[in-house]
């Protein structure tokens, strides 16, 4: 391993400012300031950076490298996600939402999982928030095009599949349920099934080790990490600089000579810009997610999920039907334990045989909206409660994935839910899932797919940024991560979001271009 070079190895001298080894005051410039160094803020800086404009971007995490990651999640977890993983959203029920806290935001520690928006959210956002003259196909197609090219999108190969992917997909066949290998950011993935504690080989074309380094080696963008931005500093209504505190306790100002663009996320993101002056009547309303759970099987034959891409197999068969998608998930022995059902004896028998567990999951376009405020110590906070339903589709999500474990000869299954027998042996009790509690206490989501708060739209009453994305009222501040969706999309995120902030980026680029030329 240590004479392989990893793209994120070598950066030139001054491009990465660490803001743990800061010792004074920093004031620097630049054409573009990005905040957020995730999925929507390296897209944008890549653009800019490679139009020609002086970037620098300000992430609050830190890098970890390559070459530093090891197999421990719960590591990666600890030191590399907001407030160490224990970030919830908080309503009837308490889920827990994964963010990144890194360069690279969540795109360190996710599944790589490309999906292009539907058209079907393309158009209803046309119709109901009249935005299909800025956002529609014709406009992010070339964006998709230009991210499958430099993130190397291609379907999970043969020698990367694994059982717990293979089954689920040989299981939706004999149902007749349209399934596929999933679509990934992949550059030699060797299906170490490690995509959730960051990928050890660089073969997950996450953030950090793509468009990042190439903004600062290929086009001289600058980065500031382990620096909280506290706020856009916005100067007779156009933004002109960001303040940030760096990680050792010194202030770092960098004045935006063009103009800022925030890419915090959307739970970070809405505070962000509360906390810089903008006061718009949607701030911070009208958040939404794709919560999800996962379904466990023992199994007589070896599955050895530890092998295989970490999701490499899924269905959205029922996306529009039934607004849930279906994924595999396999989880390292850590997160897995924590799943497996029984005590005592009972559970040491089931985890001496993780080699013969399949895990499989549900991702549900849910319905609910909350909102995204700040708790009394400044924290982030996101009230947010599921539906009805959103329960019943959960339900029958949860029921057909029992039902296929059971179609692919699963001794037992486990479903997860309250209420509900946490181990089934036969395929006749999923009726007791069909018919499980509607309450969303009973039910183990987690969020990482998360949407609105700082919503697009025409109207400045209902929306905060215009479809231009630049946020109403205030020149040059422009929000690029998916805070902007106006609703959710029944697939991945990570795709559709970097599209939009690119084609955001391209916009401006090429309008700062005019004036540079004029
Ligand atoms: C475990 C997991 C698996 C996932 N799997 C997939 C998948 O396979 N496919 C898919 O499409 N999506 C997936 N997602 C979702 C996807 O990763 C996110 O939707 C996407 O990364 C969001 O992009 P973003 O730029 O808005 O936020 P992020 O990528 O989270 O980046 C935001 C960045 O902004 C920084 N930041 C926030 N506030 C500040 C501040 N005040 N100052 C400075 N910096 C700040 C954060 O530290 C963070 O690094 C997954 C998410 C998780 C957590
Ligand atoms: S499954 Fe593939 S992409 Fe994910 S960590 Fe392993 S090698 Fe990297």
């Amino acid at each position: 391993m240590s004479d392989v070079r990893f793209p994120d190895d070598d950066m030139p001298a001054g491009a990465v400012v660490d803001g743990e080894a800061v010792t004074r005051a920093v004031d620097d410039a630049f054409d573009f300031v990005v905040v957020g160094s995730g999925a929507a803020g390296a897209s944008a800086a890549y653009v800019l950076a490679e139009a020609g404009f002086s970037v620098g971007i300000v992430e609050e995490g830190p890098w970890l490298k390559t070459r530093d990651i090891t197999e421990d999640v719960h590591t990666a977890f600890s030191k590399y996600t907001r407030e160490s993983g224990m970030q919830v959203l908080r309503g009837r029920s308490f889920v827990p939402m994964i963010q990144g806290r890194c360069v690279g935001g969540s795109t360190l520690i996710n599944s790589a999982i490309a999906w292009r928006i539907p058209e079907d959210v393309v158009d209803d956002w046309g119709a109901r928030f009249g935005l299909g003259d800025s956002i529609n196909m014709r406009e992010l197609d070339p964006h998709f095009d230009a991210l499958e090219r430099d993130l190397s999108v291609r379907p999970v190969a043969d020698d990367a599949l694994g059982e717990n992917n293979a089954m689920f997909l040989a299981m939706a066949n004999k149902r007749g349920i349209s399934a596929s290998r999933m679509r990934r950011y992949d550059r030699g993935c060797k299906g170490s099934g490690m995509c959730l504690s960051a990928c050890p080989t660089a073969a997950k074309q996450g953030m950090s080790v793509t468009y990042v380094p190439w903004a600062l080696a290929r086009h001289g963008a600058r980065i500031f990490t382990s620096a909280r931005v506290e706020r856009v500093e916005i100067r007779g209504h156009r933004a002109v600089a960001v303040v940030a505190k760096s990680a050792s306790g010194h202030p770092i100002v960098l004045r935006a000579r063009r103009g800022v663009f925030v890419a915090a996320s959307t739970v970070q993101t809405p505070n962000l810009l509360r906390r810089s002056g903008v006061r718009s009547p949607a701030l911070g309303k009208h958040f939404q997610a794709h919560p999800g759970l996962a379904v466990g099987g023992m199994f007589k034959r070896s599955i050895e999920m530890s092998f295989g891409a970490t999701q490499g197999a899924e269905s959205i068969h029922y996306r529009k039907s039934e607004r849930f998608k279906l994924e595999t998930i396999s989880f390292p022995p850590d997160i897995a334990a924590a799943r497996i059902p029984g005590a005592g004896p009972e559970l040491v028998e089931r985890l001496a045989r993780l080699g013969h567990v399949a895990s499989w999951a549900a991702q549900i376009r849910a319905r609910a909206e909350g909102t995204v405020g700040e708790g009394w110590s400044g924290a982030d906070r996101v009230k947010y409660t599921l539906g009805e339903d959103d329960i019943r589709a959960t339900r029958k999500a949860v029921a057909l994935l029992a039902r296929m474990m059971f179609d692919a000869g699963a001794q037992e299954v486990w479903p997860g839910i309250f209420g509900v027998p946490s181990v089934l042996r036969s395929v006749d009790q999923v009726k007791l899932v069909d018919e499980g509690p509607l309450d969303p206490r009973a039910y183990a989501f987690i969020a990482t797919h998360l949407f609105g708060a700082a919503r697009m739209g025409v109207d400045p009453r209902t929306s905060v940024v215009d479809a231009d994305f630049r946020v109403h009222g205030v020149d040059d501040l422009w929000v690029v991560d998916s805070s902007v969706f106006p609703t959710n999309l029944g697939v991945n995120p990570q795709h559709s979001i970097m599209a939009m902030s690119r084609l955001a980026a391209a916009r401006v680029a090429e309008r700062a271009k005019g004036l540079r030329a004029a």
